[in-house]
């Protein structure tokens, strides 16, 4: 796994959506949220503008779900069910996106991943950031 790649080809699990992402800083934007669906997804997320996410096939097959203020779009295919990619609700101008479906990237190549705050919401104040709650770390055997 390389930090600093830029470009990269993801999936879903069945492969029926497939996409092509420019990430805003490579894998070094990976982080977990504590927020009531985040805790239950729980995915690990790296960032992408919304221009860097092309949906190379299967747009057909993604499906959207919203909750709470419905600001935040979180897409899956609903085929596999697999998360893909969200509209951030932080930042609308920003997909995170699932770095399990990222090719050669496992969520267990990463040894410290930042959890943000977000089920204490900062009311989508672009100025701050959202508060760390912690990180989780994978300890090798
Ligand atoms: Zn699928």
């Amino acid at each position: 796994m390389d930090l600093d790649t830029q470009t990269i080809d993801g999936a879903c699990h069945c492969k029926t959506v497939r996409f092509r992402v420019r990430l805003t800083d490579g894998l070094h934007t990976a982080r977990r949220c504590t927020c009531s669906y985040c805790r239950m997804r729980g995915a690990i997320a790296v960032s992408a503008d919304l221009e860097g996410v092309d949906i190379l096939a299967g747009s057909e097959a993604l499906s959207t779900y919203t909750f709470n203020t419905r600001a935040a779009k979180h897409f899956f295919c609903s085929r596999c069910g697999i998360y893909t990619h969200h509209q951030r609700r932080s930042k609308p101008n920003q997909f995170g996106v699932n770095v399990a479906c990222l090719e050669g990237v496992s969520p267990f190549d990463f040894d410290d991943v930042i959890v943000y705050d977000g089920a204490n919401h900062p009311e989508d104040a672009y100025s701050s950031p959202p508060r760390v709650a912690g990180h989780l770390k994978f300890v090798r055997a």
